[in-house]
Parts: structure tokens; C-alpha cells; sequence
């Protein structure tokens, strides 16, 4: 039977792209009777959060996204976090060892620093293989001696020519193996690479159909040869499109918002966002807009995905959302929607803690916290006129500050306090002043509470959508 899977990393806000590649994933097990399971890709433990794990399976719950088999759910082929797998790992590499597929690498990073010089000096093909990696025996046995660090690398064809690699959409793919190195497969902390924890667990987990964006085109070499190695048969292939901004561009947060968590606080009908991701790329046969999950299942054939990159486009998904808003909800309905998602209560314990302090009476509620209810604020000339400093200087400030924050991705009070604070320091500021058309920009006025902490609560894509807002 035909098995599918969506495999996240946990290092960030749940990404637009991955409920994309997941509905798509979804609706093919489905469509061919099949199971379509999660599994939680954590292996750079540097970079992966308990807390973005948790975002990225709400999310996809929110949307209407579900599972067979997952770390939340369990399943006869777990665990489905790769952290909880480790050993695993450890064995298949030393396995590639012994059988000569594979080799126990002890250059540090200076030497493969003055490897890839030499060869860029001499016009060589830039991967580097098995022939340029090796040592010397007797050096080998002397760092294995002194205990020094070694990673595991796999080796691959250092022949000219190409290995050619099957995709559903786009048929056969040749890549040239000059391009591909001697993969690390094992890190020198003893952790898998992706490539060697995605080949394994795909087989282990029995999945029959890996269906992922096309960035992974170039590692299909990798694992072909993995799965050779491994005398195991490889799963079909199929790459999926990348999401695009409306100027074709690849979807970034730099141009839109990606996180799913922006659509829920900007409040988009998580059955709206789930039908536009179904438009990307793909439509139903009578090209209707708007369609449900259960009427996508029933159209699904993956063979009508088109190759030109779909345009992930705000505007366009406003427009979707409206016709849902009026078509599928009454009025009861809609009530409901409106006070689960403005006044739940966890919105509430959130906002109360820093609203308190500034409230008399209930009623002096609403205007400390409409900001947090509403999408973009409106921000005039006059708005900016309170403030100390020439409009041109508090909007490059703005920028700055967006330029610093696009590249935080640990999104907590204290990280944005420092952020800040360290541009109004280079700044030659203070830092109140520096913080003022901020206020404006994130909350819409200055008598509101702390900046930091409305940033904080409002999220990343929804403090960098404001902040863009008051640029323009
Ligand atoms: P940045 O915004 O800094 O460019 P990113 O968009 O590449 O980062 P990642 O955190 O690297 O974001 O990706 C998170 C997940 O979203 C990955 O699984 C990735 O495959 C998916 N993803 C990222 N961009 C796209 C896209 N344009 N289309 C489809 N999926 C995407
Ligand atoms: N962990 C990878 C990602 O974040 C999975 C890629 C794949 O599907 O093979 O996109």
C-alpha cells in the first residue's frame, strides 16, 4: 500500500511550505487508499525546539491536516522523532563502513578549508571525493590513537557522467556526479546528517512515495546511491514546486509572511488557507476556486500538479477567505469564529498580564488591546508627528530594526530587548527614543504597553508585517 510522509524540522515557525507539501502528501495516500504519516526531522539539535515541534503539529491539526502515524500519535513504526532514533543511525553508517561504501574521515576543518582552495586554484570540479579526503594509513591509525574527531562520509562515483533519478512530474532527471561529495554521514557528535536519518527512516517506515519540494532535487543523487548501498528498493520520487512570492521570487519572509501562524492571528478560515495551498500548483478538473478538502480528496491526481512555480499570493487568498467567510458561515457560525479567535482565553491570559496594570475600569480593555485584534495598522503622517526626529530618520530606524529582526530566530522578549537595544547603541540613541515609532508601527499608538512584549506576543511575521506596513 502506498505510504506517504511529511517530515519537518522543528527549527522555526511552522512554515506555509510545509502544510503545503503535507496536503499534498496527504491527498495522495488518500486517494490511493494509503497512509500518510509525520515525522519530526530534529537531528540539528542546535537549532531544533520542543516549541516549534508543538507549532508545527498544531498548525497542521488547525488547518484540518491529519495523520496515521506521527510522534503525537504513535504508530507501528516509531518512534517518528529522529532524536529518539539515534543509534539507529550509528549502526547503518558503520554498516556502509564495513562494506566498503563508506569511510571514517579524520580531516579537520583546516585541512578541508586548504582541500577546497587547491581545487578551486586548479579549475577542478568542486565536490570533493573519497581520493582527495583520504589519508595515509599509518595517519589514520595515529589521529584513531590520539582520539581525535571523525565524521563518516560516504563514498560516491568519481567517474565522469550522470545518475540519472525518476520524478513522478518531471521523469527522468540526469545530475552530474561531479557535483556530489563524499556526503557526511555521521556527524563527528555522532548525530546523522539529513541524508543518511531520511534514507533510513523512509525505508524503516515503509514509505513507498516521498513527495517534497524540488530544493531536494540535488540530494535524489545521495540517496539513490544510499539506497543501492543498503540493497534496499527506493521509494518513487516526486518534487514538488517551491512556493513563490508574487514577483516569482521563492516565498520568504523578507516579501510575505510564511508562518501559519501570521494566517491564524491575521485571522484567515483555516479551510480558506487549506484550499488556496490546494490551488498551488494544482487545480480541480473544472478549475473551480474554491473547494473543500473532502472534494480535493475526491479529484486528487497528482499527475495534474503544473512545474511553473505557484505564486503564494496574500491578496488572492484574502479574496478566498471572503468567499468562505460570506458563503459557509451563518451568523451563529460566525460569532462563534470571531469569539474563539479574539477572545479565547488564552489570548486573553496572555494580554492581561501587561493590560492590568493599565486598566480602571474593563472598557479601558479594547483600546490597550485592539492592536492584537487587528491586521496591519493604519499609520499616518500624524502619527509619526508626535515623535522626536525627522520622518526620514525614524523610518530608517524602522528599517533597521526589520532588517535585524527578519534574521532572529529565537522570537522571545528578551532576544528583540537585545536586538533593539543594540541598534539604538550603534545608533548613538537612547533607546526610548529609538523604541518610540516602533510603538506606532507595532501597536498603533504610543500609550500602549510594553513594544517588546506586544512583539513578542504578536509573533514574528505579524511584528515584521507592521513594521513593513509603516516603511512603505
Ligand atoms: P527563509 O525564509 O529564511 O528563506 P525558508 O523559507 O527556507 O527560510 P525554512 O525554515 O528553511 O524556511 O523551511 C521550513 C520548511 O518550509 C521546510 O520544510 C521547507 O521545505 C519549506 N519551505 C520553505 N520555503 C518553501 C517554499 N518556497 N515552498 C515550499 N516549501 C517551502
Ligand atoms: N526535513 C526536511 C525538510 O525540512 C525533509 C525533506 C524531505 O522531505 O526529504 O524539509
Amino acid at each position: 500500500t502506498v505510504r506517504t510522509r511529511v517530515a519537518p524540522s522543528p527549527t522555526g515557525d511552522p512554515h506555509v511550505g510545509t502544510a503545503y507539501i503535507a496536503l499534498f502528501n496527504l491527498c495522495f495516500a488518500r486517494a490511493s487508499g494509503g497512509q500518510f504519516l509525520l515525522r519530526i526531522e530534529d537531528t540539528d539539535q542546535q537549532r531544533s525546539t520542543p516549541e516549534s515541534e508543538q507549532a508545527i503539529l498544531d498548525s497542521l491539526r488547525w488547518l484540518g491536516i491529519t495523520w496515521d502515524e506521527g510522534p503525537d500519535v504513535g504508530g507501528p513504526h516509531g518512534p517518528y522523532r529522529q532524536s529518539e532514533r539515534m543509534e539507529l543511525y550509528g549502526e547503518y553508517a558503520r554498516q556502509l563502513v564495513e562494506a566498503g561504501k563508506a569511510f571514517v574521515c579524520y580531516r579537520t576543518a583546516e585541512e578541508l578549508d586548504a582541500l577546497r582552495e587547491a581545487q578551486r586554484e586548479s579549475g577542478n570540479s568542486n565536490a570533493l571525493k573519497y581520493s582527495d579526503l583520504k589519508l595515509p594509513d599509518d595517519e589514520v591509525a595515529k589521529r584513531e590513537a590520539a582520539g581525535e574527531p571523525y565524521v563518516i562520509r560516504m563514498i560516491v562515483p568519481e567517474e565522469e557522467g550522470a545518475c540519472a533519478v525518476d520524478d513522478m512530474l518531471r521523469g527522468t532527471i540526469e545530475l552530474d556526479w561531479g557535483m556530489v561529495d563524499a556526503q557526511v554521514l555521521l556527524k563527528s557528535d555522532g548525530m546523522p546528517t539529513y541524508h543518511l536519518a531520511n534514507v533510513v527512516d523512509d525505508h524503516l517506515m515503509g514509505i513507498t512515495h516521498v513527495i517534497r519540494g524540488e530544493e531536494w532535487i540535488n540530494s535524489a543523487p545521495k540517496h539513490k546511491l544510499l539506497y543501492e548501498y543498503f540493497g534496499w528498493d527506493m521509494p518513487q520520487l516526486c518534487h514538488l514546486p517551491l512556493l513563490r512570492n508574487p514577483d516569482k521570487s521563492k516565498l520568504s519572509k523578507r516579501k510575505n509572511p510564511t508562518s501559519i501562524l501570521y494566517y491564524q492571528r491575521m485571522g484567515f478560515l483555516p479551510e480558506a488557507l487549506l484550499n488556496y495551498l490546494g490551488r498551488m500548483g494544482w487545480s480541480m478538473p473544472d478549475e473551480r476556486e474554491k473547494f473543500s478538502l473532502e472534494q480535493m480528496l475526491a479529484e486528487f491526481d497528482i499527475s495534474r500538479v503544473s512545474l511553473g512555480g505557484p505564486i503564494f499570493d496574500v491578496e488572492k487568498l484574502r479574496w478566498l477567505n471572503g468567499m468562505w467567510m460570506r458563503e459557509d458561515l451563518d451568523t451563529e457560525q460566525l460569532a462563534d469564529r470571531l469569539q474563539q479567535w479574539a477572545f479565547n482565553r488564552e489570548n486573553l491570559l496572555q494580554v492581561l498580564p501587561h493590560a492590568q496594570k493599565r486598566m480602571e475600569v474593563l472598557s479601558d480593555f479594547a483600546p490597550l488591546a485592539a492592536f492584537l485584534v487587528s491586521g496591519t495598522l493604519p499609520i499616518t503622517e500624524t502619527d509619526f508627528g508626535g515623535i522626536k526626529g525627522e520622518r526620514e530618520d525614524l523610518v530608517k530606524g524602522l528599517q533597521f530594526a526589520l532588517w535585524k529582526l527578519e534574521a532572529q530566530r529565537h522570537w522571545t522578549r528578551d532576544t528583540i530587548w537585545n536586538d533593539l537595544k543594540g541598534l539604538a547603541d550603534a545608533l548613538d540613541v537612547k533607546v526610548k527614543d529609538y523604541l518610540a515609532p516602533m510603538f506606532i508601527a507595532i501597536a498603533g499608538s504610543s500609550a500602549s504597553f510594553s513594544v517588546v512584549d506586544a512583539m513578542e506576543i504578536l509573533g514574528p511575521d505579524m511584528s515584521r508585517a507592521r513594521l513593513r506596513h509603516a516603511i512603505e
